[in-house]
This record gives structure tokens, C-alpha cells and sequence, in this order.
């Protein structure tokens, strides 16, 4: 609990409905989505403008006292769990304008709290695209996704958050406001200090504004579903997509618990006796949706495909989708505690990742359903568990160190998109090097001498 000093320099500050001090509250900031222990913050406090936002980052900065900056919780690895008790967690979910959609310059200007499906539904409305979808979309806000650069279903064509920064403005550690970037395509003044904000993760600075590039719409689009009698099959097709190069929006896994298990709750209705199921989006121009969706169709037909089910209409297409979305909510009801891994191979290799996984669970008698994003050759193999059984738990850790190191030999990475935070931090050495590490944190050291900004997170400090 912080002393009651700080607390009335905040409440003065930030108004008192700003400052949250009573230990239920405090508590609600102790975890996030990662499966990791909470630590109940010192104090949590939300700005309600940018300029206040600076000034308490400079006023923790003055009082030595390390700050964990979150949106929505929502990031998968421990990145908002508050590095210790004496952690203030500062909230952006009042800094929540849309400060300008550019419908002539094609880009939008935000403050970081902004969610990121209100984000799109705007933009839409002037008939303009923002395409970064992660599944937490409707929660999620654009700084968590610049921090963490979020991924989503459209990332196989379109990228991720990363593709869509064109200019960044953020506090560092002192509260001093740096720019980065601008509103216009191209612009190389200066250090790109907005490229190392990217996944940054709360360990650099903290966003206070972002531009982001925006895109036309495209004209048309077919989505299917392609249905196979086993996991193995479906992975042949994914790569076979990939080898016809035709780069799909939208190429999606589900294995059979997944499908199962989600279609009991969303009554979807999937082919529930599926060994896998694969969500399939082509778009761009009508022509070229036409002669791609053939493509694709050709392909998983040649991979055994036994059912190729093409939705009669939008409505039809969003159910398929929010399915897909709600494969992560869904598993995490089925066992007290759910681990989702993100481990991410080159596409020609998720037959062979595939596989380890299955084998994986098998040989560490555990459950697991595995969704993903597969034409991203990015996985979500997900172990149903119960943390305090702790021979379980044990060997759901072996699973995922096996997991990894079986990613790694693919010539793949920990993690696709949810970031390091501290649930990876100690496998980062393997697949980077000592020297990688050791940089990483002269880097912050310079950048943060006083070790304040989410400390303990990504390599340390
Ligand atoms: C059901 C579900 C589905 C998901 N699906 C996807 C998916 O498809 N793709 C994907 O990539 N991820 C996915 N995620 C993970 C998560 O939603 C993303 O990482 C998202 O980007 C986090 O956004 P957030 O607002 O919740 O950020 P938070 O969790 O609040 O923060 C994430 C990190 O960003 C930092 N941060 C937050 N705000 C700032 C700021 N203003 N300045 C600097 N750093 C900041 C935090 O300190 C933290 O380290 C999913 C999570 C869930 C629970």
C-alpha cells in the first residue's frame, strides 16, 4: 500500500475517483490473462488526459517508484503483473479519443487506450480498413497491441501491429515526451524510436499517442471452411496453401477438442467429428478472390479434405469467426487452469509441429486443444490443467519446455505474438544469445537508469 502522501499527491493530481487505493481494488490489478502468481500493486491510477499522464510518469519517476503501464490486461505473459508491492499500475482506459481519421492521407491518430475494435468499427465507417484483429479485439486497446504488436486472424496478409505504426509519441522513464514518426508514408528523422517501441512491452516508455496507417477495403472476399479426418491432413494443407502461393486474409486452425468443446458453447455448428477444421478467407479483387479461392479449394481437396462448406452469407461467415474467437475462452472454462503457448514455426514445418504437439501431450498424459493462426505458422496449443495439482502442473512444464526446444530445432520462435514478459523470460537466451541479453539491458539501463519501467520484465534490467 503506498503511503498516504503519494496517494494524496495522485488524488490531487488525477481527482480522487482517479486513485485507487483500498485493497480490493488493488487486487484487481494484481494478475492478468498470463497464468502467473499475482502481486497486489502499491496503488493503481488512471489519467484521464495525456498531459496528466506524463506528469505521473514523472512523478514516480521522482519518487524512485517502478510503474507497470496497462490497458486492457489482457496480454497473455505477465506483462502487467505488478513487478512488486510498491509497483503504482498506471491505467490508460480513460485515454480512450480517436483524435483524427485521415480518409484523403489514410491514417488515424489515437490516444493509447483506444480499443481496438471501436478503432476499426470507426474507421470503417469512412469506408477505410484497419485490418490487426487479435482475438481480444473487442477489449484490447491499440498501445497493449503496439507494446505487445499483436498479431490476429488477418495477420498472414495483411501483418501485424507493427505494419500498421507510422508515428509514435511516448513518455520515457522520466515523464520527458518523445516523438517519433509523423503522419506522412515516409519520414526518416531521427533514430526509429516508434520501430522500438514495438513489442517493447512497457519497458521503454509508455505510448501516449500513435499514428497508424489505414487501408482501402477490400472489394470482395469468400470465406469456406475445409474439413479433414485428422490434424495432419489439415497441416499438409495449410503448407500447400502457402507452396500455391496464395496468401489467404485468413487461414485458422481448430483441432477436434477445440471444435468440440466450442461448439458445445456457441451452438456454431461445427462438424464436430472433425480431426481438424481449417477457417479460409481469400480476399482483394473480385477476379483475383475468384482464382485464389479455386486455388485454395484445388489444395485442400488434394489434401483429403472431406467436406468443403462455403457460408451462404455474412451472418453466416461471423458465426464461423466468432467461433474461432471464442476457441481461448472457451478451453479456459473447461479445467481450473488453462496455459496457452504461442510457439510459431515456418510455415512448411506445422505438419511436423503439429505432430510434436499431439505427441507432446501424449507422452506427458495431458489435455490439450490446439487453434491458431496456422498460416502464420503460429500455434496456440493450449494444456487443461489444474496449477494446484503439482505433479500436473509439472508435467505441463516439461511439455512446454519440450515444446519449445521442438520449435526452436524447426528454425521457430517462442512466441508469435503474446510476447516475453516474465512467463518467457527464461527460455529467451536459447533461442537468442547471451550477448543478446546483456544488450537488451544496457539498452534500458540507458534508456531507464533508475530501473522503473515494468523491471522485471522481458530480459530484466
Ligand atoms: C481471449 C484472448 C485472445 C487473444 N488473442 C490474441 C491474438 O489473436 N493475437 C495477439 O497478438 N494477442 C492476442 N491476445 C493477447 C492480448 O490481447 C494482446 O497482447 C493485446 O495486444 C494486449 O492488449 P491490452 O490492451 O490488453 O494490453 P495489456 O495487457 O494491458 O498490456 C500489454 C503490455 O503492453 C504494455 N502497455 C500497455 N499500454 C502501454 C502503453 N501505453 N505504453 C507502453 N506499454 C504499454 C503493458 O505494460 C504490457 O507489457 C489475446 C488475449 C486473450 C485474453
Amino acid at each position: 500500500m503506498a503511503d498516504q502522501a503519494l496517494v494524496k499527491t495522485f488524488e490531487d493530481m488525477l481527482g480522487k475517483e482517479n486513485v485507487f487505493s483500498s485493497e480490493a481494488d488493488r487486487q484487481t490489478y494484481s494478475y492478468d490473462s498470463a497464468v502467473l502468481t499475482p502481486v497486489v500493486p502499491a496503488l493503481v491510477v488512471r489519467p484521464t488526459s495525456v498531459e496528466r499522464l506524463g506528469q505521473c510518469v514523472q512523478k514516480l519517476y521522482d519518487n524512485g517508484i517502478p510503474m507497470t503501464v496497462r490497458g486492457a490486461g489482457t496480454n497473455l505473459s505477465g506483462g502487467t503483473i505488478p513487478d512488486n508491492s510498491d509497483t503504482v499500475v498506471v491505467l490508460t482506459t480513460a485515454l480512450t479519443r480517436i483524435l483524427e481519421i485521415n480518409v484523403n492521407d489514410l491514417y488515424a491518430v489515437v490516444e493509447p487506450g483506444v480499443i481496438t475494435a471501436t478503432l476499426a468499427a470507426e474507421v470503417a465507417r469512412k469506408n477505410l480498413f484497419y485490418p490487426p484483429d487479435p482475438g481480444s479485439q473487442s477489449v484490447s486497446t491499440i498501445a497493449g497491441n503496439i507494446a505487445e504488436n499483436a498479431g490476429g486472424l488477418r495477420g498472414l496478409k495483411y501483418g501485424c501491429t507493427k505494419d500498421y505504426v507510422m508515428g509514435i509519441e511516448f513518455f520515457d522513464a522520466t515523464g520527458a515526451l518523445v516523438k517519433s514518426g509523423s503522419r506522412t508514408v515516409k519520414c526518416v528523422t531521427g533514430y526509429n524510436l516508434a520501430g522500438l517501441m514495438v513489442q517493447s512491452e512497457g519497458t521503454l516508455g509508455i505510448i501516449s499517442q500513435a499514428v497508424l496507417k489505414l487501408v482501402p477495403p477490400p472489394k470482395a472476399s469468400k470465406a469456406l471452411m475445409a474439413v479433414f479426418a485428422n490434424v495432419q491432413d489439415a497441416a499438409e494443407a495449410v503448407a500447400g496453401i502457402i507452396a500455391a502461393h496464395v496468401v489467404p486474409c485468413t487461414l485458422e486452425f481448430l483441432d477436434n477438442n477445440t471444435i468440440v468443446r466450442v461448439d458445445d458453447f456457441t451452438k456454431a455448428g461445427l462438424p464436430r467429428d472433425a480431426g481438424a477444421i481449417l477457417l479460409i478467407e481469400v480476399d482483394g479483387h473480385p477476379a483475383q478472390v475468384a482464382e485464389e479461392a479455386e486455388v485454395v479449394e484445388k489444395v485442400i481437396k488434394a489434401n483429403n479434405a472431406t467436406d468443403v462448406k462455403v457460408p451462404k452469407d455474412a451472418a453466416e461467415k461471423l458465426k464461423l469467426w466468432e467461433a474461432r474467437r471464442m476457441a481461448l475462452p472457451v478451453l479456459a472454462r473447461c479445467r481450473p487452469t488453462t496455459v496457452l503457448e504461442d510457439a510459431t514455426v515456418p510455415r512448411s514445418q506445422i505438419p511436423a509441429m503439429m505432430k510434436a504437439v499431439n505427441d507432446i501431450a501424449a507422452k506427458y498424459r495431458l489435455e490439450v486443444g490446439t487453434f491458431g493462426h496456422a498460416g502464420d505458422g503460429n500455434l496456440h496449443p493450449t494444456f487443461l490443467c489444474d496449477k494446484r495439482d503439482a505433479d500436473e502442473f509439472h508435467r505441463v512444464e516439461e511439455a512446454i519446455d519440450e515444446m519449445f526446444d521442438t520449435a526452436l530445432k524447426l528454425q521457430g520462435t517462442l512466441s508469435g505474438e503474446h510476447g516475453i514478459g516474465t512467463a518467457k523470460a527464461k527460455w529467451m537466451e536459447k533461442e537468442t544469445s547471451r550477448g543478446t541479453i546483456l544488450f537488451s539491458q544496457r539498452l534500458r539501463r540507458a534508456l531507464d537508469p533508475r530501473g522503473l519501467l515494468n523491471p522485471t520484465k522481458l530480459v530484466g534490467i
